[in-house]
């Protein structure tokens, strides 16, 4: 019998089928589309620096587990599969169009210098120096100051995913498309199968033990788990341009916007976020906007190409924390959903706690603060984010 199977084929389900494999466990992976269809093949891949330092909330303490974890796996990936998934240190520069946008930023570097951040201050001119391809949006007033982090990186996520099911593949794992899981059979506290259903076809899944890692998805399947996760989809559009010369070398960030260069010479142009339900579709509208952002920071799109664009839905958590850990009510099923806009960057250190709560490993890392049964605090971080995208005008 399958020791593990895990329900996602998305970044979070391939890397902890990756993490069990490499443990020696045979694992199945159910996902109901393809990878590229996932909201991990549609993010940006920015990774923002991400230090420990004492006393940092559960969420930075796993972003900065995971943000070590990601070089390594960066390596062995490449030796494993011979893809090298972009992770680079290009840096970051962080810039303001007006000064309550400069204030907000200020606040927001003040805490990643606490936690031992590089971060560099600049006035106008030293963005257009750093970055001369701002000088324009400079010279227009429309940036008026800023701070450089050299530490933050970026990744791809579409060759990040290609490499993790390569080397899921190398490692014995059976991954199946096409596959969408109805139900879960549950009794006596137990998950005895998942009734899943391929091209029509009713399928019964028996396993050891079971991951919940559908995304956005998760929420309806968790319930027959008795869990109500405070997960919701969060769209996020994206617009992919092709530009005949690359101008920039370091992720560009204003407000919740940002240009991301790839080293072909493609700009990645992000991004909404927005309550549309389970929509994942691009709208002009939205597409336009980041179009009007591109000419905004760069003076100009003449001569660039939009290639390709497309919508994801985050996995979004109220309270802002992603869940993770075994469910109460079934000793034998685990959840790893609601990472909303850092799935990508928490994905190395979601996989190995949930192998090690699996393999009965001690963890690196507390899991009660991601508990699938915590209550939910009075925050809520993604109404925060919404009024903010909101608010923000190119
Ligand atoms: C525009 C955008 C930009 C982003 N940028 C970043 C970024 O820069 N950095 C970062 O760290 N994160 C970023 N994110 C967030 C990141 O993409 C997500 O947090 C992460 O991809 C979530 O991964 P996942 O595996 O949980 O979900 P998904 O990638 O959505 O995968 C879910 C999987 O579950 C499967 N599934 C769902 N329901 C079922 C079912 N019933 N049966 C079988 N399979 C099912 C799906 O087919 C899929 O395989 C971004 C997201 C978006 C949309």
């Amino acid at each position: 019998m399958t020791d593990v199977c895990i329900i996602g084929g998305g970044i979070i389900g391939l890397s902890i089928a990756r993490e069990l494999a490499g443990r020696g466990l045979s694992v199945r992976v159910l996902a109901r589309e393809p990878a590229r269809q996932t909201a991990s093949w549609a993010a940006a891949g920015i990774f923002p620096p991400a230090p420990r330092y004492a006393g940092a909330p559960p969420g930075d303490l796993l972003t900065a587990w995971s943000d070590e974890l990601h070089r390594q796996w960066a390596r062995d990936l490449l030796d494993e599969t011979g893809i090298d998934n972009g992770l680079r240190e290009c840096g970051g520069l962080h810039v303001a169009a007006d000064d309550d946008q400069f204030a907000r930023l200020r606040a927001a570097v003040a805490l990643w210098e606490a936690q031992g951040t590089r971060c560099d201050v600049l006035d106008a001119a030293g963005i257009a120096a750093l970055e001369p391809a701002l000088a324009d949006a400079v010279s227009r007033g429309r940036l008026i100051g800023g701070f450089h982090l050299p530490a933050e990186m970026q990744i791809r996520p579409p060759r990040h995913l290609q490499a993790l099911e390569r080397s899921c593949l190398t490692r014995g794992v059976t991954i199946e498309t096409g596959v969408t899981v109805r139900d879960l059979e549950i009794r006596g506290g137990r998950v005895r199968s998942v009734a899943a259903e391929q091209e029509g076809h009713a399928t019964a899944v028996h396993a050891e033990h079971y991951v919940l890692a559908a995304g956005a998805w998760s929420g309806a399947l968790a319930e027959r788990l008795g869990l109500a996760l405070m997960t919701r989809p969060i769209r996020g559009q994206i617009a992919l341009l092709r530009l005949p010369v690359q101008r920039l070398r370091r992720v560009v960030n204003r407000g919740l916007g940002y240009l991301v260069p790839r080293e072909d010479g493609r700009l990645l142009v992000g991004s909404t976020l927005e309550d549309a339900g389970f929509a994942a579709t691009t709208t002009p509208e939205a597409i336009d906007s980041l179009l009007v952002m591109v000419r905004d920071l760069l003076g100009t799109t003449d001569g660039a190409t939009l290639e390709q664009s497309w919508a994801g839905l985050r996995p979004a958590s109220i309270d802002g924390l992603p869940t993770i850990g075994r469910v109460p009510a079934c000793d034998d099923a685990c959840v790893a959903a609601g990472h909303f806009r850092a799935g990508l960057h928490q994905s190395t250190g979601t996989a190995v706690l949930v192998a090690d709560l699996i393999t009965g490993q001690p963890t690196a890392l507390d899991p009660s603060p991601f508990a699938p049964d915590r209550l939910p605090g009075s925050t809520d971080v993604v109404g925060e984010y919404l009024a903010r995208a909101a608010a923000e005008t190119v």
